[in-house]
């Protein structure tokens, strides 16, 4: 497989999240990581379509106490497609201290999913940025690495045998010499260099980190059911 196949096989599809929305930080990171989520939804209709609707049109969740928190990650990815919301070099909010250096992925998980079909699109997808960013298989990490949440729910038992296969593929895609013809063919932006406030962040001079909530994909599968057709 060379990446234009790889790049081919994702149906990847682009719906960003309007820039100004309270859920992008319009802060740039240079992404070393990717985690890894399960939605937590098992609702018929809970795709990647709608989690799309509501990253884009809604974006935050209630807490008991009625209090907003916000959330975005980059890709959701079903057994149909992979729709990216965010860039890749733009800090998210899916996974506590794992924001400001991972690109979020959540991978569908509703009633009548092909969820082989799901995860496995979500591996050919991890090859990708794997290759694309450089980034190491053991950078791919499951949310629970972050925060401790159980999550990916499904995938926490087999998650290292995931990482071994989007490696395998991204190994492959690396082996296979690509003609001039095909250079240019990338789906994802090369990372750029750290934004002034992420400098300054290092430096611990930047906004509180966001805090991760435990009932978090709970509270978003609830909310994500108003756009579930
Ligand atoms: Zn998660």
């Amino acid at each position: 497989m060379n990446r234009q196949e790889l790049g081919q096989s994702l149906n990847l599809k682009i719906e960003m999240i309007p820039e100004g929305a309270s859920n992008r930080s319009g802060r740039t990171i240079t992404p070393q990581y990717i985690t890894i989520h399960n939605t937590s939804n098992d609702r018929a209709g809970a795709d990647a379509n709608a989690h799309s609707r509501f990253v884009r049109e809604k974006g935050c969740y209630v807490l008991p106490s009625g209090k907003q928190n916000f959330v975005s990650w980059h890709f959701t990815v079903d057994d149909k497609c992979v729709i990216k919301h965010l860039p890749v070099n733009e800090r998210a909010i899916h996974a506590g201290a794992g924001n400001a250096v991972s690109i979020g992925i959540e991978i569908c998980m509703h009633k009548g999913i092909d969820q082989a079909a799901a995860n496995a699109r979500a591996e050919r997808l991890v090859a990708a940025l794997m290759h694309d960013l450089n980034i190491a298989p053991a950078n791919v990490r499951p949310h629970k690495a972050w925060t401790g949440k159980a999550c990916p729910v499904l995938l926490l038992s087999t998650f290292d045998g995931f990482v071994r296969n989007s490696d395998r593929m991204c190994r492959e895609v690396r082996a296979y010499v690509v003609p001039e013809s095909l250079l240019s063919a990338r789906e994802f932006e090369a990372p750029e260099p750290p934004a002034e406030d992420v400098v300054l962040e290092s430096l611990g001079v930047g906004p509180e980190e966001e805090i991760s909530h435990d009932e978090e994909h709970e509270l978003i599968a609830e909310a994500v059911n108003a756009f579930v057709q």
